[in-house]
């Protein structure tokens, strides 16, 4: 673990994915990403999940050697101090100058988890009748994954625990810890489930 950031791990239990081990699969999953575009002549809309999902989406763009337009959209399920979802809502539908009518889409999100946010924005995405959606995400929790939602490309398979960092938060915090890790049960501890 690195040092850099005493006041960030010292709440850290274990990391379960190091900051190399996400570097190399980003850019492995960028190579399969452009290798996929289905034209390369018209760009790629790529819309990101908010907020979880906003540094690997900065990671995975600089390894996308193809045309490309970015959307944003944003999803929670889980608020305030709290590891239980309470189910997706969007909350929020930035404007933004891209169209995804006619268009190859890419939905980027941090994880799939329940699968419920990714049923709901894929949903928001078909409704405007884009050429083609494909989802990618960073990380899964296949025990709870369920048949009907995929993502097609896949960073790393993990354990169903609650997770932080590279972008993921607990309470708003721990977004910029460079690995995934698990923090130590008492840092959940006001964890009221709302
Ligand atoms: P789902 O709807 O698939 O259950 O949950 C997806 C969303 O919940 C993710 O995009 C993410 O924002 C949040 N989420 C799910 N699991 C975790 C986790 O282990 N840690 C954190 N920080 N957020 C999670
Ligand atoms: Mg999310």
């Amino acid at each position: 673990m690195p040092t850099s950031a005493p006041i960030l791990n010292k709440h850290v239990e274990r990391v379960l994915v190091s900051q190399q081990q996400i570097a190399d699969r980003v850019k492995e999953m960028a190579d399969e990403i452009t290798a996929n575009h289905p034209d390369p002549s018209e760009p790629l809309v790529i819309l990101c999940v908010l907020n979880g999902s906003v540094v690997f989406l900065a990671d995975l763009i600089r390894h996308l050697p193809i045309r490309m337009l970015l959307g944003v959209i944003g999803a929670s399920s889980y608020s305030g101090k709290s590891t239980v979802s309470k189910g997706p809502s969007i909350w929020h539908r930035m404007h933004s100058p891209v169209d995804m009518k006619d268009k190859h889409v890419l939905i980027v999100d941090d994880i799939l988890d329940s699968g419920n946010t990714l049923r709901l924005v894929r949903q928001t995405v078909e409704e405007q009748n884009p050429k083609s959606v494909a989802t990618t995400v960073l990380l899964r929790k296949p025990d709870k994954a369920p048949q009907d939602v995929e993502a097609e490309y896949i960073g790393f398979d993990i354990e169903d625990a609650f997770v932080v960092g590279y972008g993921l938060d607990y309470a708003g915090e721990f977004r910029n810890l460079p690995h995934i890790a698990v923090l130590k049960p008492e840092c959940y501890a006001d964890d009221v489930g709302e």
